[in-house]
């Protein structure tokens, strides 16, 4: 493939990026990575009715939380801006003309009523109303009135549209990289709308606009879009421009396998439909990966294989090894299925691959906020003692808290069932035992009290279960002399006596 690959992530700034946009984004990335080629973010922004203020700001930034930085897009100007559509309305016009100049559109001054009107009539007969060659020329358009009689009406400030006009008895052969050829038989098409009354383009005018004007070579985008791909075909046919290649995502199914993810499942499902947290001033705050407590990179792995498969068993890939393996032809035709449990399995392998030393910078802000004070060194031993059993880094809390404050209480249902009359004696002993040691690691305290307990013939079910109970407060946590030697000699025996003046 030539390297004049300019690929755009093209959203409407309507509210927090779903993470079905993100994948989308994603795979343009990995697309133009892959070929040398350019990634350009452009803005959608041409339905004012729809936009939500701080909705662009929140796709820029989860495009850089993700490392994926655009090549050109607002704030990086390349040669082809501005990328706001709404800066780019004074060019929309002049193509929408061409397109009537040259018989590819028309005006039309329906209303919405008699539109309604029509559909209704149509539905009574049990017909579908098509706005096509059916019925146009029944209509209230340039083709069908008289050329005085519309520019009369045109004159007189007359509210009108531009539509599309779609080809008769035509079959379109489409070429999609995922899906192969599609057949459309053009009488299924209505004459969309090109250019609205508010004097802004539809999205399918101004979009075939910009990516000729941007020299798109391919257009990556979700399925939902698969029905707009006949149209946007005739317009550059119409405009006898070349069309860029075509390739639509397989859609994001809900983990029951049943119906779409959407953005309005928010966290119904119990899991963040977006990538980063959303706090709009007016409407529903949703919650984000990010603040979720997810790394970046296992987001962008996870994402990679929902719908792209590398075609081998490998699932860990950095963004550098999804570049070189990344392969539109490896993209299925089918929804891919959104699992909670397997982003949670990345995270949870994103984390073990980090140093210590990183987790436990990322996990002293927690400790913080419950007061505690505790040195790096610690802090990073807690972690290297409990990371296996992490998948997020608040995690570290849930299963040490008591490597920073002592147990005040102990799990009931366990005290009963280890706690036994003759526990506080064994106790007692092992804490003596405990004391004799000069050198307290882990393995000179096991050895220590595995030969008493043998010694003494005592079974180690009988020990080992209320030490635990007494060092951490429930029968929870790392091989108990690992926790000893991690606590020190001092806060250890102070543990056990404790344990046995509560208990005992
Ligand atoms: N603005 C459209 C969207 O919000 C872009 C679709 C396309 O990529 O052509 O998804």
């Amino acid at each position: 493939m030539s390297n004049n690959v300019r690929v755009r992530f093209a959203p409407s700034p309507t509210g927090p990026l779903h993470i079905g946009g993100v994948r989308t984004a994603l795979f343009n990335y990995l697309f133009a990575k892959k070929h040398n080629g350019t990634f350009i973010l452009r803005i959608e922004d041409t339905d004012q009715t729809r936009y939500v203020p701080g909705a662009e700001e929140y796709i820029s930034e989860s495009l850089f939380w993700c490392g994926m930085p655009y090549d050109e897009g607002p704030g990086t100007e390349g040669e082809y801006g501005p990328y706001r559509q709404s800066e780019r309305k004074h060019l929309y016009r002049a193509y929408a003309d061409q397109l009537i100049e040259s018989g590819w559109a028309y005006y039309a001054f329906d209303t919405a009523e008699e539109l309604d009107a029509h559909r209704k009539e149509h539905e009574e007969k049990g017909k579908t109303f098509i706005y096509n060659w059916h019925n146009r020329l029944k209509l209230k358009n340039s083709l069908a009135l008289s050329p005085e009689e519309v520019q009369a009406r045109v004159e007189n400030g007359e509210e009108y549209v531009i539509r599309f006009k779609s080809p008769q008895d035509e079959k379109l052969l489409l070429k999609d990289l995922i899906r192969g050829e599609i057949e459309i038989d053009t009488n299924i098409l209505d004459d969309k709308v090109l250019f609205k009354s508010d004097g802004m383009p539809t999205y399918h005018l101004a979009n075939i606009v910009d990516d000729h004007l941007m020299e798109i070579s391919h257009v990556i985008r979700g399925e939902e879009w698969l029905p707009s791909m006949a149209l946007h075909i005739l317009l550059y046919r119409a405009f006898d421009w070349k069309a860029p290649e075509f390739a639509h995502l397989p859609l994001i199914l809900k983990p029951t396998g049943k119906g779409k993810l959407s953005k309005r499942d928010g966290d119904k499902l119990g899991f963040p439909v977006f990538p980063l947290a959303w706090n709009p001033v007016n409407g529903d705050a949703a919650s984000g990966y990010r603040e979720s407590g997810y790394f970046s990179d296992a987001v962008v792995n996870f994402l990679a294989l929902l719908g792209w498969n590398p075609g081998t068993e490998q699932e860990i890939f950095n963004m550098e090894e999804l570049i070189e393996s990344f392969d539109i032809h490896r993209v299925n035709k089918s929804g891919a299925r959104f699992d909670p449990e397997k982003i949670k399995w990345f995270n949870h392998h994103y984390l073990q691959a980090h140093p210590n030393e990183e987790l436990a910078v990322k996990f002293l802000p927690f400790l913080e906020a419950k007061g505690i004070m505790a040195s790096p060194e610690f802090v990073t031993g807690v972690v290297a003692l409990n990371k296996e059993r992490a998948d997020f880094i608040a995690d570290f809390w849930d299963l040490a808290s008591y490597m920073f404050i002592a147990p005040e209480s102990f799990d009931e249902k366990a005290v009963k069932k280890q706690w036994k009359e003759d526990t506080d004696q064994y106790v007692n002993s092992v804490i003596d035992l405990l004391e004799e040691i000069d050198d307290f690691t882990s393995m000179a305290a096991e050895t220590a009290v595995k030969d008493w307990i043998a010694a003494e013939g005592l079974g180690f079910g009988k020990i080992m279960p209320p030490l635990r109970l007494a060092l951490v407060g429930e029968m929870k946590g790392p091989h108990v002399f690992d926790i000893m030697a991690f606590l020190g000699k001092k806060e250890t025996t102070a543990r056990l006596r404790n344990a046995v003046k509560i208990l005992g």
